[in-house]
């Protein structure tokens, strides 16, 4: 018998018993036609339930068709196919002179997986991945194609759309000059007397990590670009050697530090491609909230932190400007990402979730698709003031709820 499919984590077991690869748009279309139930597996890097299909669904891997990058240098753009992974893109954007403005602390992940969620980096003024799509090219239910580009009054609902409308077989995105970074580590910084908007604003991408064993920060990662005056870091001490975010984890896994500039792509994300991402033995959680309530969410987790530092491995702060994508969890509000990397015990881990939940609750924050969460669908449906025209459009382009496994019934309501 074949070994169970499990996410990247290895605690979801998906249902199906066999990924189906197709090797061609044409079969990929028939399979799809010819099923009543499908959930696409990106790279498998979401903590939950998220792309199980459910009991005699078809669970999709994109990962045998053709990986295609295609650069068009004159409409700055790149076409990128539904199973490629950022550091495949990220490799070839570069190789012609261009960059994506911004990466996650992984290069491991899908394309399509992550714009799916929401997933994002660091960066008062950077949006979420999902922010650089321009056009999402995907195939429906009964098996044909359709093209959504920004414009179309669909567009909002079509790109962090949780894999609910069809198959994503390529993305479009935007792209910028080649850019170089410069990224810096620095030692503990306190919570007392932090000026929040201050620290984030201080560079390209700042994130901020505390083990929650006291009050305040341990370490502040910093990313600079070197074509931006920079005034530097003025509130914790530079750290004297490599560091990983999380302890007890190898630097070199980590990307190059002390300020040595380089290309984007080899800065931007945290973790190197060709090394574990993380610990690679955890769970995950994440909350993103409006920005101005950074400094009272960071006490109200300050308050329980005997709670929460017992199973956390590391959590880190991190900054997402706004976008308009209608279930982005930073729709229409420049964001706080309060990130919490978990030892990997569900049963132990769940109950702090909650706890974590509750203290955030004031804040009217929005879980990360792709990661541990308890809220209850009525409550997240509270939070998306969009989620109705979603509701809508998932309805007009998947009529037969072929891609609504309970998840995103759920969600939907
Ligand atoms: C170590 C680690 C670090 C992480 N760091 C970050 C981070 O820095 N920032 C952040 O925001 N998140 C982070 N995440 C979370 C991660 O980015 C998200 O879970 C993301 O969705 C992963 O992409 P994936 O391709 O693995 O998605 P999967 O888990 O494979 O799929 C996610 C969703 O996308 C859908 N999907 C995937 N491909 C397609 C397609 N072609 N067509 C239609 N639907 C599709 C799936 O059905 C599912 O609904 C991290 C996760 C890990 C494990």
């Amino acid at each position: 018998m074949a070994e169970p499919l499990t996410n990247w984590a290895g605690n979801i077991t998906y249902s199906a018993e066999e990924l189906q690869r197709p090797h061609s748009l044409d079969a990929l279309r028939s399979l799809v036609a010819r099923s009543a139930s499908v959930r696409v597996l990106g790279s498998g890097h979401s903590f939950n339930e998220l792309a199980d299909p459910g009991v005699g669904g078809v669970l999709l891997s994109l990962t045998a068709l053709p990986p295609s990058v295609e650069v068009d240098a004159a409409a700055r753009t790149v076409r990128v196919a539904g199973g490629v992974r950022y550091a495949e893109l990220a490799r070839a954007v570069h190789g012609r002179g261009f960059a994506l403005p911004n990466m996650a602390s992984l290069p491991h992940i899908s394309v399509a997986g992550s714009v799916a969620t929401g997933t994002h980096g660091s960066g008062n003024t950077n949006g979420s991945l999902a922010s650089s799509v321009r056009e999402v090219e995907l195939v429906l239910a009964d098996g044909s194609p359709l093209t959504i580009g920004r414009g179309d009054a669909r567009f909002e609902g079509a790109v962090t759309s949780l894999g609910a409308l069809g198959v994503v077989t390529a993305l479009t995105l935007d792209l910028e000059p080649g850019f170089e970074v410069a990224q810096h580590v620095f030692g503990e910084l306190p919570l007392a007397g932090l000026d929040f908007e201050v620290v984030s604003s201080s560079a390209y991408s700042v994130s901020l990590f505390t083990d929650w064993r006291r009050s305040g920060f341990v370490q502040a990662w910093v990313k600079r670009r070197t074509d931006v005056p920079w005034d530097g870091f003025p509130w914790a001490d530079p750290a004297a050697e490599a560091m990983h975010p999380v302890p007890g984890m190898p630097a070199v896994n980590c990307t190059q530090q002390f300020g040595v500039p380089g290309p984007w792509h080899e800065r931007l994300p945290h973790f190197r491609p060709e090394f574990t991402p993380s610990s690679g033995s955890e769970l995950q959680s994440e909350y993103l909230l409006p920005r101005p309530y950074a400094v009272d969410a960071l006490r109200a987790l300050d308050s329980i932190r005997g709670t929460v530092a017992p199973v956390l491995q590391i959590c880190e702060v991190r900054t997402v400007a706004a976008d308009g994508q209608w279930l982005s969890p930073a729709y229409g509000r420049d964001t706080v990402a309060l990130h919490f990397t978990w030892v990997e015990d569900t049963a132990a881990v769940l109950p702090v979730v909650r706890r974590v939940e509750a203290a955030l609750a004031p804040f009217d924050p929005r879980p990360h698709w792709g990661k541990v969460f308890t809220v209850e669908a009525p409550v997240l449906r509270e939070r998306y003031p969009r989620m109705g025209d979603f509701r809508a459009l998932a309805e007009e382009l998947d009529p037969t709820g072929t891609f609504r496994n309970s998840f995103v019934s759920a969600v939907l309501g």
